[in-house]
């Protein structure tokens, strides 16, 4: 049966088949590549929703001024290859009005990230003015997660609860995730949300399958991803030239 785009099927995925050519068992060889992995089963229908609304260099040009202009009142963002280099310690120098748009802002903001749960608990000591988005599939359905100014919304035992139930981390692409940004910042209008990412298949397709519009900025300090990120980043740019506008 074929995966919905909002589903999450990697628990049911069927066994590679003879159609993954050395591409991607290169990609299956590395945990790095987890999130093209799970997006594979659902590229064809991911392919329809890779196109950004906006297409900036950096963050540097996502402002108050044009967050006031397109009505944004929640922007989600992406952390890697968007505010930072690969697993730095803090959004880079490049980008000193980050904070003060968190903190002064005309919109709410949250972070959604796919990151393990290690980078999740560095996240939100970068990040503890806003909220970090996380969810997990398990057997008795999604369950979703936000920690913010150092509150985890699920203790250590809660969290031990989602693994018994063999839970796995949704991961981007997800309009799920978005929707649950929108609950936790208290917006209803998808219109009004703005994902900020370096990726077509995870930042902006997540924007695409929520109904929000994304902003796609060219990946930030490229040089400091692992050589199985930058593989499947190149690949992606690929799939975006073929399939996208
Ligand atoms: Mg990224």
């Amino acid at each position: 049966m074929a995966c919905n785009p909002e589903s999450h099927c990697t628990r049911n995925r069927a066994p590679q088949t003879r159609h993954d050519g050395p591409v991607t068992f290169i990609v299956m060889a590395t945990e790095h590549l987890a999130t093209l992995r799970q997006s594979i089963p659902r590229l064809r229908q991911l392919i329809s929703h890779i196109e950004p609304t906006f297409r900036f260099d950096t963050v540097a040009d996502i402002d108050a001024s044009f967050i006031t202009e397109q009505g944004f009142r929640v922007v989600l963002w992406d952390v890697d290859g968007t505010l930072m280099a690969y697993h730095a310690g803090d959004v880079d120098a490049r980008f000193p009005l980050i904070r003060v748009l968190f903190r002064d802002g005309p919109a709410r903001h949250a972070i959604l990230s796919n990151c393990d749960e290690r980078r999740f608990d560095q996240l939100g000591q970068i990040f503890p003015e806003i909220p970090l988005l996380r969810g997990y599939a398990t057997d008795e359905g999604p369950v979703f997660r936000h920690l913010w100014h150092g509150t985890d919304t699920h203790t250590s035992e809660a969290l031990r609860h989602i693994q018994s139930n063999r839970g796995t981390q949704i991961r981007k692409p997800s309009g799920e995730l978005v929707r649950y940004g929108m609950r936790v910042l208290g917006e209803a209008d998808p219109q009004a949300v703005l994902v900020v990412g370096d990726q077509y298949l995870t930042d902006i397709a997540s924007a695409n399958l929520a109904g929000a519009r994304s902003a796609k900025v060219s990946t930030f300090r490229q040089d400091t991803f692992p050589v199985s990120i930058r593989l499947s980043q190149h690949l992606e740019n690929a799939i975006y030239r073929v399939f996208g506008s």
